[in-house]
């Protein structure tokens, strides 16, 4: 039996996590953790059987006392999913938690030198080298779990790393694909959360609207696999049954295919090194043509070249594009901020960021910190102006 911890229960990864683990053999869930949605924590560790849990949300997790549940070992606050990877012996982590909270949870996962399956890839774009040093040097192997980056690793297995010219993330485009930057003017919360290929979480489907997400890819594949960003494409796939692709010197070019769902790539990570039969179809290949592939149009979805700058000038940048991508993402969420806004937000805070990569966790918090400050402030600026 392998021990899982599942981070981020309660989200669009983490119940498909759930799910694999249910229709599958051999995974046994020791911990669980949530933001602050204690009702549905509290049902998944009665149907798995799990007493060790984290709540970051402190009001929240007071639904969840001793006194309610005396069975549970409630960890409670901002730290709380870091303490329950350092407190509970576990074979893998599935860090499945959203945004820059992620962080502390897979720095203290790696410390441990724990395997580890990554779906929070904030934590490799805030943390940068701070987690892929860190990696390395606790030989932490780091299974990814984004499904384009699941691809990739089962795509490079055979290569030599000389034979690889780039690599290829396809990304489906979004919402809003095709439109020009016009056309983005007045587009609210409900057209960007409504996407076409993929159900996800909040705040990855507006990631994706903006094409943000893939521009957090583009780091997060330079630091997994360590190839420099000009060797990192992108390519708008509507279809989304080829997920990445990798081009050799040769000429070949390696492909990725299957249904978009998600819990393939999760299934992988969690069984790896095995395979296991899955629960989703296989993809019918007659039905599936055509397969489209198009350029992404930069002045749209201006935020894929933003992440792709902050990459090039480093940690200190990346960790700024997080945090002021969150804010503004947040904002717009909320009402507070035109979609168009957002990548006028992160590129204000870029330009205030100084250069000095952070050395360790408490570095990159303070200046994730710094830069949401910054963000909130080009927020309200650009309220007052609107
Ligand atoms: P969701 O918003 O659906 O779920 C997020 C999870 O994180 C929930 O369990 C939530 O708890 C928890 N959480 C929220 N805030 C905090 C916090 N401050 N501290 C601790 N836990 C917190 O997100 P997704 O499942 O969509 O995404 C999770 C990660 O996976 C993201 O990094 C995303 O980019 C990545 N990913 C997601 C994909 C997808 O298909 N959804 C695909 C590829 C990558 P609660 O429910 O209690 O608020
Ligand atoms: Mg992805």
């Amino acid at each position: 039996m392998k021990r899982v911890i599942i981070l981020g229960a309660t989200g669009s990864i983490g119940l498909q996590a759930l799910e694999v683990v249910a229709t599958g053999r051999d995974l046994t869930v020791v911990g669980l953790s949530c933001g602050r949605q204690v009702k549905t924590l509290v049902e998944q560790a009665m149907a798995f059987g799990v007493t060790e849990l984290a709540v970051a949300d402190e009001a929240a997790a007071a639904g969840i006392s001793p006194g309610l549940f005396p069975e549970f070992t409630v960890r409670a606050g901002a730290g709380a999913a870091a303490r329950l990877v350092r407190e509970v012996e576990a074979d893998l982590v599935l860090n499945a938690i959203v945004g820059f909270a992620g962080l502390e949870a897979t720095v203290a996962c790696l410390e441990q030198g724990r395997p580890l399956a990554l779906a929070n890839k904030e934590s490799l774009v805030s943390g940068g080298r701070v987690v892929s040093g860190l990696a390395a040097q606790r030989g932490v192997d780091i299974l990814p779990v984004d499904s384009e980056h699941s691809a990739l690793y089962q795509l490079l297995g055979g290569e030599e790393r000389a034979a690889v010219r780039s690599l290829i993330l396809t990304a489906s485009g979004g919402p809003f694909r095709g439109r020009s930057l016009g056309q983005l003017r007045d587009v609210g919360p409900e057209d960007a959360l409504a996407h076409p290929t993929w159900s996800m979480g909040a705040k990855i489907s507006i990631d994706s609207a903006t094409l943000m997400n893939k521009g957090l890819e583009v780091i997060e594949a330079h630091h997994l696999f360590g190839v420099p960003y000009d060797q990192i494409e992108v390519v708008i796939h509507p279809q989304s049954l080829v997920h990445a692709l990798v081009r050799l010197v040769d000429g070949a070019l390696l492909a990725h295919l299957g249904v978009p769902d998600m819990r393939v790539p999760i299934a992988y990570a969690l069984y790896h090194p095995e395979r296991r039969v899955g629960a989703v179809p296989q993809l019918d290949l007659a039905s599936a043509s055509p397969l489209e592939f198009l350029e992404p149009d930069p002045a749209a979805f201006r935020c894929l070249e933003l992440a792709r700058q902050a990459g090039l000038a480093g940690d200190a940048a990346t960790c700024a594009l997080n945090a002021a991508n969150e804010v503004a993402a947040d904002a717009f969420l909320d009402g507070r901020l035109p979609f168009l806004g957002i990548p006028e937000v992160i590129e204000r805070v870029l330009e205030l960021t100084g250069q000095a990569s952070p050395a360790g966790y408490s570095e990159v918090a303070a200046l994730d910190a710094w830069a949401r400050v910054k963000a909130r402030e080009v927020v309200v600026e650009k309220a007052g102006f609107a």
